[in-house]
């Protein structure tokens, strides 16, 4: 596994309801080393915070930070950041799990930068990537999501997992890693032309329909 050792943090502030922080740790594909540990443990001392909260977008919430200490606990910790680089759920993928079928852990970080070069989008896009069709990496329900198999990688595109959920199109079935991302980021350029501000990939998909997109995409 890649040594993050010495990597330094970007953290989020997050204003809460009773006026308290909440600070973010925008973990790279769910890791925390032993480093980062140390760190927070030593912060959480130092101000008297209790609270590690682990988020849906494998990322760690660190809670109860009260107003006035905020600005000094986020400089403990690390790098502050207006956001977190936008959210990829990843499972252990082909080299840690024994079901796996693709390794995860490169395709991520190549989906992040494809990510990160199209963007903005019209809202945010969630990112699920998953070694196999066990979709640990909720695959299925995210804006974008690939899924590993024996011959390649499933891309699907505008799942949801919100009140309407629903799995995403299928664009492409056994697809090298190089035609997936390039599927995704002619699916970036679809929601961006075509989506509205505020739609999630999601309900443009469901507004303009499955077969108007697939016909536009695949
Ligand atoms: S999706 Fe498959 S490869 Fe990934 S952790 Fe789950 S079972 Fe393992």
């Amino acid at each position: 596994m890649e040594n993050m050792e010495s990597e330094v943090m970007n953290v989020m502030p997050v204003k809460r309801k009773d006026g308290t922080y909440a600070v973010r740790l925008c973990l790279h594909q769910g890791l925390f080393n032993r480093a980062a540990m140390q760190t927070v443990q030593e912060v959480m001392d130092t101000f008297g915070l209790t609270d590690l909260r682990v988020t849906t977008g494998q990322r760690l919430n660190l809670e109860g930070v009260p107003a006035d200490k905020i600005d000094s606990v986020l400089e403990s910790l690390g790098n502050q950041v207006e956001k977190c680089p936008p959210g990829i759920s990843v499972c252990a993928g082909g080299a840690l799990c024994k079901y796996g079928k693709q390794e995860t852990r490169e395709i991520t970080d190549r989906l992040l930068a494809v990510l990160k070069s199209n963007a903005p989008y019209p809202f945010k896009v969630k990112s699920g990537v998953s070694g196999c069709a066990m979709a640990c990496g909720l695959s299925f329900v995210r804006d974008l999501g690939l899924v590993g198999g024996a011959k390649g990688w499933t891309v699907l595109y505008g799942g949801s997992a919100r009140h309407r959920a629903a799995p995403g199109l299928t664009l492409a079935k056994g697809a090298s890693a190089d035609e997936a991302l390039d599927l995704i980021e002619k699916g970036l350029a679809y929601y961006k032309e075509n989506g509205k501000k505020g739609e999630r990939l999601g309900m443009m998909v469901r507004r303009l329909g499955s077969e108007a997109v697939l016909d536009a995409l695949t």
